[in-house]
């Protein structure tokens, strides 16, 4: 375990943005957090791990926890699958490519996604058709209020679009030690390439049977080209969730603008929040230091230098300008600190 204080929170948050951390504790191995339970500090504390899902709007006073645990085991084993546990600071993408080595499958689609391990169950990451709820087993987590550690299955996190109860009802309770993924082994897997541009750049290769390992190939190929690289232009990704409104709702949208693109939800309809943004003219805007990323809009940036505040600013401008428009109230997915 390692303290330090008065820290620049720049190196912990994709978005590169600078507040002070007062205490930062990196922990490298669960045991520790059982010391930061006894000594009172991990009740107060926040908890990171590679900060690509917060926005950082003032100086942090109580102790920031950073999850550097690692490690990947198999637990359990059958002819059709695996149980595998993820430390919670264990990289997530390191993790995936870790399961494609072994030939482990269904989590290929979810290649790229930065961020740790622990982090993935708190809004259910989801990418190209999957989501981790697809494959998770049980999460364990330790209560911040009594030191206790459960193990909650999947059925019991509250999953959703991209929320789970440990971003809601929960919220700040839990600290999420490691996950439980099950895997599918060769001649099992399911391959799922019916979403986005997958199948495209598929067909372009000339793949028609694609392996796990073609389908993350893929995906982080077209991660790459769409996507700004957080180590060049800081940002979290989508800044907003795609909102999924009522049918009767989106039957007066459709009316008014007949091209809106569109995705059923249940019984409710999905609508891309990029289409909204760019409708409304932020594509590409720069604002100050901030602005919308030119090949995505859903992202905000940091073009360097940028205060959280302005970057919250910016996406209250945005989340007002589409409501006005559209009528459709933007959520944001970013954690806000
Ligand atoms: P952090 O940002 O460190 O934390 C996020 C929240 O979770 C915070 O509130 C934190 O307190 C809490 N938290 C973190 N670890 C724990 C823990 N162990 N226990 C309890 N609470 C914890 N997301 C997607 O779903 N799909 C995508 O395709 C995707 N693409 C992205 C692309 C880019 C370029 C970027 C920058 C982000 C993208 N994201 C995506 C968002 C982000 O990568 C994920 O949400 C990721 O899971 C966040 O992981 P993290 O470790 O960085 O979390
Ligand atoms: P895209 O493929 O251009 O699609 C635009 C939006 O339409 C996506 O957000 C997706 O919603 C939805 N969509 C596309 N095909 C769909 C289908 N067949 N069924 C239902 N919904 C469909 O999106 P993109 O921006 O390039 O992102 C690709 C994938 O990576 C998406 O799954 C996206 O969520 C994920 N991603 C997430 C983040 C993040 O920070 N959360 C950042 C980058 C990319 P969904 O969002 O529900 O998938």
């Amino acid at each position: 375990m390692v303290i330090k204080n008065n820290v620049s929170s720049q190196p912990y948050n994709t978005f590169g943005i600078d507040v002070n951390f007062s205490t930062l504790i990196e922990i490298t191995q669960r045991q520790d957090l059982q010391r930061l339970y006894h000594s009172g500090v991990l009740r107060q504390a926040q908890v990171l791990g590679g900060g690509s899902n917060v926005l950082l709007t003032a100086d942090q006073k109580e102790p920031v926890i950073v999850l550097k645990n690692q490690g990947i085991e198999v637990i359990q084993e059958s002819e059709v699958d695996v149980l595998v546990q993820m430390e919670s600071g264990q990289n997530w993408h390191q993790a995936v490519l870790w399961a494609i080595e072994q030939n482990y499958g269904g989590i290929e689609n979810m290649s790229l996604i930065p961020g740790n391990c622990g982090a993935a169950p708190m809004q259910n990451i989801g990418a190209y058709g999957i989501e981790i709820k697809d494959v998770l087993h049980s999460v364990s987590a330790m209560d911040k209020e009594d030191g206790s550690t459960y193990t909650f299955h999947n059925s019991e996190c509250g999953f959703g679009y991209r929320t789970s109860f440990f971003k809601t009802k929960w919220k700040n309770r839990y600290l999420i030690v490691d996950i439980v993924l099950r895997l599918t082994k060769p001649d099992h897997h399911t391959i799922n390439i019916s979403y986005g541009a997958i199948k495209e750049k598929l067909e372009e290769l000339a793949i028609t049977n694609p392996s796990i390992k073609n389908v993350s190939d893929t995906v982080i190929a077209i991660r790459q080209s769409k996507l700004p690289d957080p180590r060049t232009l800081g940002n979290a990704g989508s800044f907003f969730k795609n909102p999924v409104i009522p049918l009767a709702q989106f039957k007066k949208l459709l009316a008014l603008h007949p091209s809106i693109p569109n995705y059923p939800a249940g019984d409710n309809v999905k609508i891309p929040a990029a289409w909204l943004i760019d409708q409304a003219g932020w594509k590409g805007k720069v604002v100050g230091k901030t602005g919308t990323y030119k090949h995505q809009p859903l992202v905000l940036i940091n073009h360097g230098g940028a205060e959280g505040q302005a970057v919250y600013d910016l996406s209250e401008k945005i989340l007002l300008s589409v409501k006005s428009r559209f009528g459709v109230e933007l959520e944001r997915e970013v954690n806000v600190w």
